[in-house]
C-alpha cells in the first residue's frame, strides 16, 4: 500500500493512512455528529475500505452505537478525537481534520443531513 495521505488523533496515539488522494469533503449535520463533536457537524471524506489502513493505536479505539440507529461513531479513548469508521459495507469515512499530510486537494463537496443542522448555523 502506498502512503498518499496520513492522519492521527489529537494525542497522536492513533495513526492511519490511505492510498488514494482525498478530495471530496462532506459535512454531516446530523444530531449524532453534532453531539460527537460538540459542534455544528463533522467534515469527512469517504474512501473504499481497501484504501484505508491503521498504522498505530488500534487498541485505543472506542466505538459507540446509538441504539436504534444504523450508525456508529469511533473515538480515541485518550484524547476523544473522532476517528475514521465504517461508512457502509464497502467504505470508510474519515474526519478530514485528522489529516497531517496529503490533504491538499480536499474541497467542500456537499452538506448532508442539513434538516438536522444546529439552529445557530447558517449554511451557504
Ligand atoms: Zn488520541
Ligand atoms: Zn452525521
Amino acid at each position: 500500500m502506498s502512503n498518499i495521505a496520513e492522519g492521527s488523533c489529537n494525542c497522536g496515539h492513533i495513526k492511519f493512512q490511505i492510498d488514494v488522494v482525498p478530495k471530496d469533503v462532506y459535512v454531516c449535520h446530523c444530531s449524532i455528529c453534532r453531539k460527537s463533536t460538540g459542534s455544528g457537524g463533522i467534515a469527512v471524506t469517504v474512501v473504499d475500505n481497501d484504501k484505508f489502513s491503521w498504522l498505530a493505536g488500534q487498541n485505543a479505539i472506542k466505538t459507540w452505537y446509538k441504539p436504534g440507529h444504523d450508525w456508529e461513531t469511533s473515538f480515541c479513548q485518550y484524547c476523544g478525537s473522532p476517528l475514521p469508521g465504517k461508512n457502509d459495507q464497502a467504505s470508510t469515512y474519515i474526519p478530514v481534520s485528522l489529516f497531517d499530510s496529503g490533504h491538499e486537494n480536499l474541497r467542500l463537496k456537499k452538506h448532508i443531513f442539513v434538516d438536522s443542522k444546529a439552529s445557530w448555523e447558517e449554511l451557504p
